[in-house]
């Protein structure tokens, strides 16, 4: 087995500490990947506090890891010893449901394994994510990482690129489309530049004055601040399809009245309370409200593959891994700019 280092919650109520644990061997169709860098997504924060009630601990978060290939087993074909690889949410499912069938491994029905906090049937422990040295992970789950990006800043793309393409290609956002983007943090950001790639006139609803000339930047054709009420009424009817990314409790209704007959509203932020809304404000006009979760690997690997061609990258902010808490705590003040990366050199000092 593979001894590996780390950084874990062991409660709720704990910082995150060094952390030693094991990982199984390189099986025929496995790749170990030297973690080099890892993103820190909200969803981290959430668990790591367990404001969804489903953690188990000891947690190692993190699933927006980029690294080296180091090892692979006999059967593997899509990668050698030297190559760049990512892991994103999710590192196993069923592989015959419907959904995996369809390469919607993120919806398998019997189940998807996530990088971390999922049983780790193998290991008798919770699978364990990118705070840490080095994964071990069944190829088909293993992406491809375009050669021409800078390697810590395409560490988002695994979480917060394919949950904001996801919905942006289901949709079908693109030329002749208005899209809504609410909240400038690290999923924001990536749909604010992807749906502008894809050619979506884009509107950012932001609670931060600060960011709005970095939203112009980023991709936003409009930049509405959401707590004016003259702001907000000014975009009433106009958007196709509205990306909720917001991580706490807010008010959806301001946002509904922003969508035309038949819009969408998508949430891929995932609040740890519910949200309430008036049925008659999707009734009037005919609206729709959605979820998405993440992406599969198909569609994964075609977002990369789209970044790669476009020079597409997250913003990121560097970090030690021994200033993760300090990280979460901007997180929680909207103080993002916009995708907190963790350099896992740092982990040998913080050893
Ligand atoms: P993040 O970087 O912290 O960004 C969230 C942004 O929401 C903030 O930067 C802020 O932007 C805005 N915001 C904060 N408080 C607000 C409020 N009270 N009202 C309105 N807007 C507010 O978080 P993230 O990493 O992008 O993740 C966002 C959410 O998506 C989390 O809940 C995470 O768990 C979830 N997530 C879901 C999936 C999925 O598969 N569905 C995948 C990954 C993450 P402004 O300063 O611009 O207002
Ligand atoms: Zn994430």
């Amino acid at each position: 087995m593979l001894e590996c280092r780390g950084y874990a919650a062991q409660s709720a109520n704990d910082s995150l500490k060094p952390f030693s644990f094991k990982r199984r061997d390189v099986g025929p169709k496995d790749v170990r990947i030297a973690i080099a860098y890892c993103g820190v997504c909200h969803s981290d924060l959430h668990m790591a506090r367990n404001e969804w009630r489903s953690t188990i601990y000891p947690c190692v978060p993190g699933h927006e890891i980029v690294g080296e290939v180091v090892e692979v087993g006999s059967a593997v074909t899509r990668f050698k010893k030297g190559d760049l690889a990512g892991v994103g949410c999710l590192v196993d499912s069923c592989g015959h449901c419907q959904s995996c069938q369809e390469g919607l491994e993120q919806y398998c029905e019997t189940g998807s394994t996530m990088t971390y906090g999922s049983d780790d049937p193998e290991m008798g422990t919770p699978t364990f994510g990118g705070y840490s040295d080095a994964i071990v992970v069944t190829e088909k789950f293993a992406l491809n990482i375009p050669k021409n990006l800078d390697l810590a800043a395409v560490a988002p793309l695994l979480c917060a690129g394919i949950t904001t393409w996801s919905p942006l290609r289901h949709w079908k956002a693109g030329p002749g489309t208005r899209v809504g983007v609410i909240g400038l943090g690290g999923l924001g950001h990536m749909a604010l530049k992807l749906g502008r790639a894809l050619g979506a006139e884009m509107t950012l609803f932001t609670t931060s004055q600060g960011k709005v000339e970095d939203a112009k930047r980023l991709g936003a054709h409009h930049v509405v601040m959401s707590k004016d009420k003259g702001e907000m009424a000014q975009c009433a009817g106009k958007l196709d399809l509205i990306i909720d990314t917001v991580a706490v409790k807010h008010p959806v209704a301001p946002y509904l009245e922003t969508l035309k007959r038949e819009g969408v509203f998508v949430f891929v932020g995932l609040p740890e309370d519910p949200l309430g809304f008036m049925p008659m404000d999707l009734a009037s006009k005919r609206r729709s409200m959605s979820g998405s979760f993440i992406g599969g690997i198909p569609e994964t690997q075609e977002m990369l593959d789209f970044c790669g061609k476009h020079g597409i990258t997250s913003d990121i902010e560097m970090i030690a891994i021994k200033d993760i808490e300090n990280a979460y705590e901007r997180m929680q003040k909207s103080d993002v700019k916009y995708r907190f990366v963790i350099d896992l050199k740092t982990l040998e000092e913080a050893a």
